[in-house]
């Protein structure tokens, strides 16, 4: 399959003749990525089953992991669902559009592939004009994962999803990098409560000033209240190992596997990039919000240099800290304290 490229990064006014290209494979059953605010989505019409089929097919993600339907505006989000809880009108008003998606019960007008059986639906309004304009222009619901091999990092650029997905999607919008870099938040929205089955761009401490958050161990688990928690995101090339201490500490466990004969490559912020001597630097920025911006493009990096170990500093757990350490967790061989 020949996979059409749009690109609209530079434009200042978004190039509606692309996007109506791109809207137009997306009615006619056919899968095209896009970007949103987190990472880029391969995106289909939730509505066609066979459409959603081929989402699954070039991801080869397995089919009991359900899709996020992405919608442009509140009434497309209604069109979707039933017995909404009234909190999720102020947590649409506060978070919505943006990386926050809310699992609540499904109508049944998304296809059964979408929420892979399950009386609930996953929705979210992505905060990202391409995005948006993109699904104003299809006015059905788009079914969207990370627009990457499943088992690889999320892609934030157009060329990592071009890496993984060319010749088995239709098309890719190129909108440039995303900005948050690591997914959605994803909460299941019960009657009185939240829980949160994955962390993301929005954080614990602010869906908590709406409505109560109970938490969950994010470790994989045997029945998970999320299909996805079962999957482990991300098995890195190179082993990763996190180490949980000061830059002396860090220091000494890459001075010992160099000691060993290795090419040992460390992943953190500049600040301990300046103090750590290290074969290959993967630069993190210095702020929490950069290190998830750069998480995934640093993840995919490693398997350009010869490095045989990645070494990373371990986050805080304080706001977008959580979804980091979800992810890097969840991508990590060892964890050294
Ligand atoms: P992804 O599309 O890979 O970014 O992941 C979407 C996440 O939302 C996965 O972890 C899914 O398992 C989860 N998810 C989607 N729909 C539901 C649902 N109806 N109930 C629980 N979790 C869901
Ligand atoms: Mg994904």
């Amino acid at each position: 399959m020949e996979t059409k490229r749009w690109n609209i990064q530079r434009e200042t006014e978004i190039n509606k003749q692309f996007i109506s290209e791109a809207a137009a494979l997306l009615r006619a059953g056919e899968t095209v990525a896009f970007p949103t605010e987190t990472v880029y989505g391969l995106g289909a019409d939730a509505t066609n089953q066979l459409a959603v089929a081929k989402i699954f097919a070039a991801k080869g993600r397995p089919q009991d992991n359900p899709l996020i339907a992405h919608v442009a505006n509140v009434e497309q989000f209604q069109q979707l669902v039933d017995n909404l809880p009234d909190y999720v009108d102020d947590l649409i008003a506060a978070f919505s559009p943006g990386p926050l998606t809310y699992v609540v019960e499904s109508n049944g007008v998304c296809a059964e592939n979408v929420t892979a059986g399950l009386s609930t639906i996953a929705v979210r309004i992505p905060d990202h004009p391409v995005a948006l304009e993109l699904l104003r222009a299809c006015n059905f619901p788009v079914a969207g994962p990370s627009a990457n091999i499943s088992g690889k990092p999320s892609p934030t650029t157009a060329d990592h999803v071009y890496e993984d997905l060319t010749g088995r999607i239709a098309g890719i919008v190129d909108g440039g990098p995303t900005g948050v870099g690591v997914e959605s938040t994803v909460i299941s929205c019960r009657e009185n409560d939240v829980v949160i089955l994955r962390p993301g761009g929005i954080t614990k401490e602010q869906i908590e000033k709406i409505v109560p958050v109970t938490e969950l161990r994010n470790e994989i688990v045997d029945k998970p209240a999320s299909p996805g928690m079962k999957y482990k995101h991300y098995s890195p090339d190179v082993p990763l190992w996190l180490v949980d201490g000061d830059t002396e500490k860090i220091q000494k466990v890459i001075a010992e596997e160099r000691g060993k004969g290795k090419k040992v490559a460390l992943l953190a912020r500049d600040a301990i990039l300046e103090l750590v001597e290290a074969d290959v630097s993967l630069s993190l920025g210095s702020s929490l919000e950069d290190v998830a911006n750069k998480l995934y493009d640093n993840l995919r990096k490693i398997k350009k240099s010869d490095a045989d170990l990645m070494v990373s500093e371990v986050f805080p757990e304080s706001g977008i800290g959580q979804a980091i350490m979800n992810r890097l967790k969840k991508a990590m061989t060892a964890y050294i304290s």
